[in-house]
C-alpha cells in the first residue's frame, strides 16, 4: 500500500490572489466631478458626479449582457466579437472558450459574466476617452456541487471612447492562477453522474471512468454520511487526472507525488470582485467555499480506493467552513483521515502505530505545513491527526468533531482557531494522548 500521506490537502503555500491585481491598479484617468454651470446661478455649487465621460452601471450591464448572450448560446464567435479585434490575446480566448463551450455541453454547469465599475478610474471629467484595467469575472456553478457561484478573474482592459460611446472590452488576459487550468480547459471531457458525485474524465478515459464510477460513488456517499451537508450541495466533483496534470489543476497544489488532491474554491462576491474588491460571498447558512477532487491514475489501483475518494470528498465538504487562512494541517488531514473509514476502522487498523508515534506527532503538528508533510512518517502524522478527532467523537460525538474542525477552518490562523474553540491545540493533543494511553 502506498502512503496515506500522499493524498494531499486542498491547502498549500500559495497565497490566495483573486482580485489582487485589480486592487493594485493605480488610478490612470478621470478625477473628481466638475461643477454644473447651470446650477451656479441658482444657489450652491452642485457637483455633478456624471460630468464628462464616465463609465456607468448601464455601460457595464450592456457589456455583461453581450458576454452572457454568447455564453448562453455557447457561441465562441459571438464571444470573440465582444473583444477588440486588435487584441493580441484573441487567439487564446478563442481556443480556451471553444474548448469550454464544447465541454459545458456535457458538464451540468451554469455560468455568468460580471463586469463592474472600479472606483476612481472610470471617469474623465474633461470628456475625452476613459481607459482602464480591471477584473472581468466569470462565475460558474456546478449543479449540486457548489452552494454559491465560483468566481475566476481575468485581467482585462476597458475603454469608453467618449461620453456617448459604449464600454468596450479591449483585452482579456489569462485567468487568475487558482483557476488555470480548470479541468474543462485541459481536454475534451465528459461526466458520469451518480447519486453523490460527478465523475469527470477525458473522453478517451471513458472506459476507466465507467469501471470506477461505482467505487467513487461509494467514497462520495461515505463523505456525505460522515460530514454535515453544505446547503445546496449533494454531490462532489471528481476529476480523473493523468500524469501530465496530476496535482496541476487550478494553479497546482504543493504536494507533488500524491495519489489524489482536493482543490479549494472560495466563494467570493462576483459583483464586488468585478469592481476590484475581494469580499467573501456571505449568505446565511451557505457554505463559504467548495472544491474539486482530482484522482490520479495511480490511485485507481489502490486497495483502499474508496477511502481515497472519501478522504478527498471530506476535504471538499469541509471547505464549507473555510473562510480564513492558516488552518493547521493536522486539523485538515486529521478530519479527512478520520472520515474516510471511521474512527473504529482507524483505531483497529492503526491504533498501535498511533500510540507509538503520538508523542513525536505532537510537536510536529504544532509547526507548519512543511514540518507536517516533510521529515518522514507521514502515514503516522495523518493517523495521529485523525486520532484527535476519534478522541473527540468518543467524548462528544460528531458534534464535537465538527466544532473543532469548524473553529480551525473558520478562523484566521491557528491561534484564532484555538481562541474560537476555547481550547489550545496543546491541550487537545494532551487529552488525546491520555485517551490513547500513549
Ligand atoms: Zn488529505
Amino acid at each position: 500500500m502506498t502512503t496515506l500521506g500522499g493524498r494531499g490537502a486542498g491547502f498549500d503555500r500559495r497565497t490566495f490572489l483573486v482580485g489582487a491585481a485589480g486592487l493594485l491598479a493605480s488610478a490612470c484617468s478621470g478625477g473628481g466631478g466638475s461643477s454644473d454651470p447651470a446650477a451656479t446661478s441658482k444657489g450652491p455649487n452642485i457637483v455633478r458626479p456624471d460630468a464628462g465621460t464616465v463609465v456607468t452601471p448601464d455601460d457595464t450591464a450592456a457589456l455583461a449582457q453581450q458576454l452572457n448572450a454568447a455564453l448562453e448560446a455557447r457561441d465562441v464567435d459571438a464571444l470573440v466579437k465582444v473583444i477588440d479585434p486588435e487584441d493580441f490575446a484573441l487567439a487564446d480566448v478563442r481556443k480556451r472558450w471553444t474548448r469550454r463551450f464544447d465541454n459545458f455541453q456535457r458538464v451540468p454547469v451554469t455560468g455568468e459574466w460580471y463586469v463592474g465599475v472600479p472606483a476612481g478610474r472610470t471617469r474623465n471629467a474633461a470628456g475625452g476617452k476613459v481607459e482602464y484595467s480591471g477584473n472581468l469575472v466569470f462565475a460558474h456553478q456546478i449543479d449540486g456541487c457548489d452552494g454559491q457561484q465560483v468566481v475566476e478573474t481575468y485581467r482585462a482592459d476597458f475603454r469608453k471612447a467618449s461620453e456617448d460611446a459604449p464600454l468596450e472590452l479591449l483585452h482579456v488576459g489569462e485567468p487568475e492562477e487558482s483557476y488555470d487550468p480548470s479541468f474543462w480547459d485541459v481536454a475534451e471531457i465528459d461526466v458520469i453522474e451518480t447519486p453523490h458525485a460527478y465523475v469527470a474524465f477525458r473522453t478517451k478515459d471513458a472506459k476507466t471512468a465507467k469501471s470506477h464510477a461505482a467505487r467513487i460513488e461509494a467514497g462520495a456517499k461515505r463523505a456525505f454520511a460522515v460530514m454535515p451537508d453544505p446547503r445546496g450541495v449533494d454531490k462532489i466533483f471528481y476529476a480523473l487526472t493523468w500524469p501530465q496534470i496530476d496535482g496541476r489543476l487550478y494553479g497546482g497544489v504543493a504536494v507533488g507525488d500524491a495519489d489524489a488532491h482536493a482543490y479549494y474554491h472560495p466563494f467570493v462576491d462576483p459583483a464586488e470582485l468585478a469592481k476590484g474588491q475581494k469580499t467573501a460571498a456571505s449568505g446565511k447558512g451557505l457554505p463559504k467555499a467548495t472544491g474539486r477532487a482530482g484522482l490520479h491514475q495511480a490511485s485507481l489501483s489502490r486497495a483502499d480506493f474508496v477511502e481515497v475518494a472519501a478522504h478527498e470528498g471530506v476535504h471538499v465538504l469541509a471547505n464549507q467552513w473555510y473562510g480564513g487562512s492558516g488552518t493547521p494541517t493536522w486539523a485538515v488531514e486529521g478530519l479527512a483521515t478520520w472520515g474516510e473509514a471511521g474512527a473504529g476502522a482507524l483505531m483497529s487498523r492503526d491504533g498501535g502505530r498511533i500510540r507509538s508515534y503520538f508523542r513525536s506527532f505532537e510537536p510536529r503538528a504544532l509547526k507548519d505545513y512543511a514540518e507536517f508533510h516533510d521529515g518522514g512518517r507521514e502515514y503516522e502524522m495523518y493517523a495521529c491527526s485523525a486520532a484527535v478527532y476519534a478522541y473527540l467523537e468518543d467524548q462528544g460525538g460528531k458534534d464535537a468533531v465538527f466544532e473543532v474542525a469548524e473553529a480551525f477552518y473558520g478562523s484566521e490562523g491557528r491561534e484564532a482557531g484555538a481562541k474560537a474553540l476555547g481550547r489550545s491545540e496543546k491541550d487537545l493533543f494532551a487529552a488525546t494522548r491520555t485517551w490513547l494511553g500513549a
